[in-house]
């Protein structure tokens, strides 16, 4: 998961960033691992987050809490109807390394 069959990341560069998302109108959205939640991130809130942090701002891999159940909601990115992960094999490392520690 989060690489295609030439062992890429499906993260295409354009889409690693508030600026490069917004640049390409594409949309984002959040869902929950555990519950299946989703939650889509609306045009004025990629636009909050874009005033708040600069257009450099990194939304690959980053990854919330989830309001209903406490899991882990991670972002998904829209292309050609479907959603795609927003990280990458990296990250889930992170992530598991990080989840063992706390
Ligand atoms: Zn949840």
């Amino acid at each position: 998961m989060g690489k295609n069959r030439h062992g890429e990341s499906f993260v295409k560069t354009a889409c690693r960033t508030i600026g490069g998302l917004l640049r390409t109108e594409r949309t984002i959205k959040a869902s929950c691992m555990a519950c299946k939640r989703a939650h889509p991130f609306t045009p004025d809130q990629l636009q909050a987050m874009l005033d708040a942090h600069g257009p450099d701002y990194r939304l690959c891999g980053r990854r919330y809490r989830c309001s209903s159940c406490q899991g882990w909601m991670r972002l998904h990115y829209q292309e050609g109807g479907m959603w795609w992960p927003l990280w990458d094999d990296a990250d889930v490392l992170r992530w598991s390394d990080k989840d063992r520690r706390s």
